[in-house]
């Protein structure tokens, strides 16, 4: 689990978002993560909160894909 809490409403229920095509979750299937879909931009959030919905990038390497 993160550690990452989020900037909006402090919970630690956070989520990762990889991006890429959903077909090697079993790499991820220890995580929980979000799938951000295919287009992956540089300012593409990196972290979901579950408990208010709010979206952000918070990492110094980028948003992560299924393939890193
Ligand atoms: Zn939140």
């Amino acid at each position: 689990m993160t550690k990452i809490k989020c900037p909006k409403c402090n919970s630690i229920n956070v989520v990762e978002i990889i991006y890429g095509m959903p077909t090697e979750t079993n790499k991820f299937s220890d995580k929980d993560i979000e799938c951000g879909g295919c287009c992956i931009e540089p300012t593409s959030s990196t972290h979901k909160c579950k408990s208010c919905d709010y979206d952000w990038q918070d990492s110094e390497s980028g948003p992560r894909t299924f393939f890193d």
